[in-house]
Parts: structure tokens; C-alpha cells; sequence
């Protein structure tokens, strides 16, 4: 079958929702590629593919002007061909194009598949060239780099001088370089341009001071001048988040129109019980006000969604069990999710000990849970006969049913992702009373964007009598002075951790560090003087409950762990955390793991281990650790360090919205605007049904993410 003419396409519904292969320029293969490495699927994705810099192509560096620190990630050069070189064979065939000017010389490689470039390229010739450039023992190399005869490039015409550079991957940038994007785009310009729809309403557009949708696609991706290019990504920012604003903004409405949350009216016996027999601390005045705070979204007829945000250790456990208990007092039932089978198993152990002789009934239900626990837990929650259900992702499936739940609670929410959460509230017809907890500190306005409408609680003290943890930096050549230290504190009595990264769960190669990293310490710590205990993710289920525990009960010293252990694991006699790789863990990675130290009595101590070899901002990670304890500054840094360019950080995996531009982490201001902006507009138009409001309808669905099932989603 001839596949249909690309003019012929503008039958469908929408233009750009046209599949990608027909732009001239990309055909069948490239789309597969294109669909396979970036997602890009459809002609409206590819163009909301934007650049994520610009480079100045007026400018055109001379080789010597080039340095190992150079302040553009790509630069542009005139040089001639004084020879050329093969390596290698096959899979490892290198071409090397010799250059220079008066100022230098320099190499450009490319790897495998150059056939047309060893054609093309003539020695004695001069060329445009255009790459990041890299250096090699002082040389200048460029891989893969863009080259023109000079009359084409004298000849280019590149408006403003600003050139975006698109992401690309190494699989795609053979078949497409930045340039290649930079063409089919044009391409894909020249067909849709007239097809693009206006979502914003004349009127906002000028209250809020925005160019057309279409000049900002224009300019987004060739920049007529810099001030435009300001204005295309103010707009373009401001589409995202206008459209997640109208989701949340019009859920907050029908939540707020709906009277249905559960009441507790009651503070009954056990809540008393426990608050004046059992709690074994008094509270401090932060945790009392959150207490207060759920106690008066419980009895407001609303049904409640509460992020707590408090550092570690500030004690956001025993906040949850006294609403679970004024759930209980209420007659209703409540559950508790942690995002690790271990973490999960330590709330249940505290809170049973916690509400000893209380008459609560208690139960765990895990992935791990045998067949016995397993039916009596889900037997218990489905009679009602169990109170306070604690567990992990388990208490998700669709065979665990409750009696009736009143009350979730979902502790270190960053490890859930929306689906899974959104999939607690559909166990009941009426929606339970929701408290989201989180040690990671963020804008209000931010959490609506991740995590849907909801409202903040801060627990912002720690409990007193936490003496400071010594935080120190030593590199990989101290580690004969941080065994004698470790030797130091075992002595005392002390326990250790010693963590090792664990980026992506996959990597055998992260494994290998730790179980190397173990063997090494059995030989320098060894039986029966030392006892070392090792956990990890690659590990049964029992297998690491058994080093758990041996750590919890003093039966090990040292426990080498993967970032497992990260969550909030409580063993109070553990005085040392010494984190290896430290280079390669998150600022907000390093607070949680310190945080699992410092939790008794004892002077803690938490330290970072490196290699000498540190880019700048990973030594500016270390430097903050070892001199704040606070979280909330930790995590303000953690912004401004990870930056722009780091659309995929913590933060960002949580949000269940496709964002091309937009970083809610940064663009602070954008996104009040844009919330002040919802609420205006739905307050005249609430299903926005006028037709000047069609485009927002369409931007409203385009951002409600089919994967954005959120709080308020039974009605
Ligand atoms: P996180 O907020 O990190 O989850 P936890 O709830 O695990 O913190 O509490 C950390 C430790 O502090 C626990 O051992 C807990 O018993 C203790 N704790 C909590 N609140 C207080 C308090 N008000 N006074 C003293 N210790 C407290
Ligand atoms: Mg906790």
C-alpha cells in the first residue's frame, strides 16, 4: 500500500497529531528511531521537541582561543584538512580528520558508520566546524562533530545567531545531529505552521503580557533575537503550567464542593489513652500543631490531602499514629505505606510496641508476608477487625479490601509514584482522609504541581537533646584513618554503616562495588572480633530481614548497605555512617542517610567518602554537607546545584506530567502566575464551555496526564 501523501493528511481531527514519518526529511526509519529514543511519536511531539540551549554561531573561535575550560559546551571553528587516519575494524573503526589554523591544530573523530564523511572530506581544504569540543592530554578532539565547506556556512543565514541545540542520543545522532533537527523541524515548519491553534484567549494573553503560541513556537526553535526567545520560552512555559493549574485547580473546586469527608467528631479513649500513658516523649510544639491541623481537616466535613513535610528524624511517625488512632476512636479504620519491605516491618514493630496494652489491633501485610499473615491480615482488614494496617506496595492490590478505611497515611512519598498512590483511594466509595509524608522539603505551590491539590503541613524542630552529627569529607587514601576510627568506635560499643550507591537497581556493577566493598571489610574487620551484616537489594526477602535485624539487635557492627537502607531505618545505637562514592549521591540522598545516625543518645558522626578526582559540584555537595545539618537549606542548594539543564531529578520524577520546558523547581514565578490565573478563570468559566475558552479546555486535558489519577479523582 502507498502510504498517503503528506499534504493529503489534513483530514484528521488535528494536523500535528499526524505521525512523524511523514515530515520531509524524517521517513519511516528515522521515525522508528525517533519514536524509540526520544518518544517522539506524532508532528505535534516533534514539535514541542525544543532546544535545550542556544549556542552563538556569529561567533567563530580560532583553535588556540579554545580551552580545557571553555564557557560554551559547544563552539564553532574555521580550519583546514592537513590529513586524515583510520583505527582500528569493525564495531571499533575510528576516522580522524587532522585540522588546524594559525593558532592550533585539533582531531575530529567519528566512530563507526563515516563512510560518507571519509568521501566527502578533502585534504588541503577548509572547513566549518561545529561540536563540543574535549581534550585529550592538552589536545583538542571533537567526536562526532558538525563540518561544512565554508561557502555553505558563509552562505547559512541564521537570523539572531542563535542556534538551539536539541537533545539528542547516541543511537539517534548518527541518523540525527542537532543540525539534522534543526532541518526537519524547519521542514515540519513550513507544513504545520498555519495549523497551529491558539489555547490562550486574546484576553489572557494580554493581561499576562504573552506572544501568540505560534511566534513562541517560532521562536523557540529559531530565535529571531534573544529578547524573543525570552518571550517564546516565558509563553511556552506558561501553556504547562497554566494547563496542570486548571487540572488542580478545578479537582480543588470539586473536592471543596463536595462534603464528604469522613468526620472523627471524637477524640476517644485511645487517642487520650496513648497521648497520656503511652507516648513515651512529650511532643514538641511543631508536632502538636500538625496534630492539630489533621484534627481540624477530620472534623471540617472535607475530605483531608495533607503533605507533612519534616526533616528526618523530626518525628513524623508518631504525628501519623495519633491520627490513625483518632481514626480508630471514630470507628473507622486506617493504613499506613512505607516504601520498603523493611521500613515497613520497623513502623510495625514500633507502633505495636508503641500501643502496647492499648487494645488496637495491628496488622502487617507485605509482598514477603507468608500465607499465614497474609490471610489474617487481609481477613482482619476486609471484618474490620484490624484497626491500624501496615504495609508496602501489597496494600495496593486490588484483593486487599477494607471494612471501612477512614484514614492512609503514605510515609517518604517520593518512592511512590502517582498511580500507585492514586490507586489507595479507590478502595472505598468515599474517599479516605489522606496525610502524604515527606522528608524532602518543597514549595507548596511545587507540591500541587508533583503531587496534585492538596495543602502543607511543616514540622520544622526536631526533638531536643539531638546533639549535632560531625560530618567530615575524607578521600579514598584516608581509608586507613577511617578503619582506625571505626575500630575506635566499635570498641565503645558503637555501630556502623557503610553504604554504597546504588544508582539504577539493575547494575550488576553497582552490586559488585558493595560486595567488594563487604569482602574487603571482612578481611580488615575480621570474625569473630567484628561482626559485619550486609543488605542489599539483590538479596531474598528473609535474607535481608535477618541482617536487619542482626543490626537492630546489636548481634552486628558494622552493616554494609546498599541506599536501601535510606528510608527510615531507627537503630539508635548506630553512632557512624560513613558513605562510600559520596561523589555520587543526590544532596538530598546524603541528608537521608546521615539522618539514620544521631538518633540516640551518642555523638554521631557521618562520613563522606570520595575519590580525589571531583567535578565542582560534586565537591560543592560534600562541602554543604559537612557544614549544614538543615535539610531545608540542603534542599534549597540541591535546587540550585542540580539547575535547569536536570529536568529528570528526584523532584521531577514525581510529577506525572510530560513537561517539555517548564521546571516547577524553578520557575517559581511562572507557576503562582499561572495558579492565580486558574483560579481567575475558572471562577467565570468553571467547565470552561464559552467558546473564546475551547483552547483552554484543550490545554486542560492535554495536561490532566492520563497517568494524573490524583487525590481527588472519586467523586
Ligand atoms: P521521621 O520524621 O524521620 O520519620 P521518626 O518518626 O522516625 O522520624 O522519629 C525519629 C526518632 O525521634 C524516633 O526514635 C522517635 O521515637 C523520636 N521522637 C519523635 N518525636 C519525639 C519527641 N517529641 N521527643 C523525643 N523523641 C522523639
Ligand atoms: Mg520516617
Amino acid at each position: 500500500m502507498r502510504l498517503p501523501s503528506f499534504f493529503y493528511l489534513c483530514t484528521m481531527r488535528d494536523f500535528l497529531d499526524n505521525g512523524v514519518q511523514y515530515v520531509p526529511g524524517v521517513g519511516e526509519m528515522r521515525a522508528r528511531l525517533l519514536e524509540k529514543e526520544l518518544r517522539i511519536v506524532t508532528m505535534r511531539d516533534l514539535l514541542w521537541h525544543f532546544p535545550y540551549r542556544y549556542i552563538d554561531r556569529t561567533r567563530v573561535y580560532r583553535i588556540g582561543d579554545i580551552d580545557e575550560n571553555p564557557g560554551a559546551a559547544y563552539v564553532q571553528f574555521r580550519a583546514r584538512v592537513t590529513g586524515t587516519a583510520f583505527a582500528g575494524a569493525g564495531r571499533k573503526r575510528r576516522f580522524t580528520v587532522f585540522v588546524s589554523d594559525p593558532t592550533g591544530s585539533a582531531e575530529l573523530v567519528w566512530f563507526n558508520s563515516a563512510k560518507w564523511i571519509e568521501k566527502s572530506i578533502e585534504v588541503g581544504r577548509e572547513y566549518m566546524v561545529f561540536g563540543k569540543p574535549s581534550f585529550f592530554r592538552g589536545e583538542l578532539s571533537v567526536i562526532h562533530p558538525e563540518i561544512e565547506n565554508m561557502e555553505k556556512a558563509l552562505s547559512r543565514k541564521v537570523e539572531s545567531g542563535l542556534q538551539g541545540i536539541y537533545s539528542t542520543t547516541e543511537k539517534l545522532s548518527n541518523s540525527l545531529g542537532t543540525k539534522g533537527f534543526y532541518n526537519i523541524i524547519l521542514n515540519l515548519w513550513h507544513t504545520a505552521a498555519d495549523k497551529i491553534e491558539e489555547t490562550l484567549p486574546e484576553e489572557i494573553m494580554h493581561r499576562y503580557g504573552l506572544i501568540p503560541l505560534r511566534e513562541a513556537l517560532y521562536n523557540i526553535h529559531f530565535p529571531q533575537s534573544p529578547e524573543l526567545l525570552r518571550q517564546a520560552q516565558y509563553r511556552l512555559k506558561f501553556d504547562e503550567l497554566l494547563g496542570i493549574q486548571l487540572n488542580i485547580q478545578s479537582q480543588r473546586t470539586s473536592r471543596m464542593s463536595r462534603r464528604d469527608g469522613f468526620l472523627f467528631n471524637r477524640v476517644g479513649g485511645l487517642f487520650s489513652k496513648f497521648y497520656n500513658e503511652k507516648l513515651p516523649f512529650p511532643l514538641t510544639e511543631a508536632q502538636k500543631r500538625v496534630v492539630k491541623e489533621i484534627r481540624g481537616d477530620t472534623v471540617s466535613g472535607f475530605q483531608m490531602n495533607r503533605l507533612l513535610q519534616g526533616d528526618v528524624g523530626s518525628g513524623k511517625t508518631v504525628v501519623a499514629l495519633l491520627s490513625m488512632l483518632l481514626a480508630a476512636d471514630n470507628g473507622f479504620q486506617a493504613c499506613m505505606m512505607a516504601p520498603t519491605e523493611i521500613l515497613a516491618r520497623q513502623h510495625f514493630a514500633t507502633i505495636k510496641r508503641m500501643t502496647e496494652g492499648l487494645g488496637v489491633n495491628v496488622a502487617i501485610l507485605t509482598g514477603a508476608s507468608k500465607a499465614r499473615e497474609r490471610n489474617a491480615s487481609m481477613e482482619g482488614a476486609a471484618d474490620g477487625s484490624v484497626h491500624i494496617l501496615i504495609g508496602t506496595h501489597a496494600l495496593i492490590e486490588d484483593s486487599v479490601r477494607f471494612a471501612n478505611l477512614g484514614f492512609v497515611v503514605i510515609d517518604e512519598q517520593h518512592r511512590f509514584g502517582v498511580e500507585q498512590r492514586a490507586r489507595m483511594w479507590t478502595k472505598n466509595l468515599q474517599p479516605p482522609h489522606i496525610l502524604v509524608m515527606t522528608a524532602t522539603p518543597i514549595p507548596r505551590t511545587l507540591a500541587m504541581t508533583l503531587y496534585g491539590d492538596l495543602d502543607v503541613s511543616v514540622i520544622d524542630q526536631l526533638p531536643p537533646g539531638r546533639k549535632p552529627i560531625k560530618t567530615v569529607h575524607y578521600y579514598d587514601s584516608a581509608r586507613l584513618r577511617l578503619f582506625g576510627f571505626m575500630r575506635k568506635q566499635i570498641a565503645e560499643g558503637r555501630q556502623v554503616y557503610v553504604v554504597y550507591p546504588l544508582i539504577r537497581e539493575s547494575e550488576s556493577m553497582d552490586y559488585k562495588d558493595l560486595t567488594d566493598g563487604f569482602e574487603a571489610l571482612s578481611r580488615d574487620f575480621p570474625l569473630p572480633e567484628y561482626r559485619v551484616a550486609v543488605c542489599h537489594g539483590q538479596m531474598k526477602p528473609e535474607d535481608k530481614e535477618e541482617s536487619m535485624r542482626q543490626f537492630k539487635n546489636g548481634e552486628a557492627d558494622i552493616l554494609v548497605a546498599t541506599s536501601v537502607i535510606e528510608v527510615g531505618v531507627d537503630v539508635p545505637n548506630a553512632t557512624v555512617m560513613v558513605i562510600e562514592s559520596a561523589e555520587r549521591f543526590g544532596l538530598s540522598q546524603l541528608h537521608q542517610l546521615r539522618g539514620r545516625v544521631g538518633r540516640g543518645g551518642g555523638q554521631s558522626y557521618c562520613i563522606l567518602m570520595s575519590g580525589e578526582k571531583l567535578s565542582r559540584e560534586a565537591r560543592q555537595r560534600l562541602d554543604a554537607m559537612c557544614e549544614t545539618s538543615d535539610g531545608f537549606r540542603l534542599a534549597e542548594l540541591d535546587l540550585k546545584l542540580r539547575g535547569a539543564g536536570d529536568i529528570n531529578g528526584t523532584l521531577q520524577s514525581g510529577t506525572p506530567f510530560d513537561l517539555k520546558i517548564a521546571n516547577p523547581t524553578l520557575d517559581t514565578q511562572i507557576l503562582q502566575t499561572t495558579q492565580q490565573a486558574a483560579i481567575d478563570i475558572l471562577a467565570g468559566d468553571p467547565q470552561l464551555s464559552r467558546s473564546e475558552n475551547a483552547g483552554l479546555l484543550r490545554l486542560k486535558t492535554q495536561y490532566s496526564g492520563e497517568k494524573n489519577t490524583d487525590f481527588s479523582m472519586i467523586s
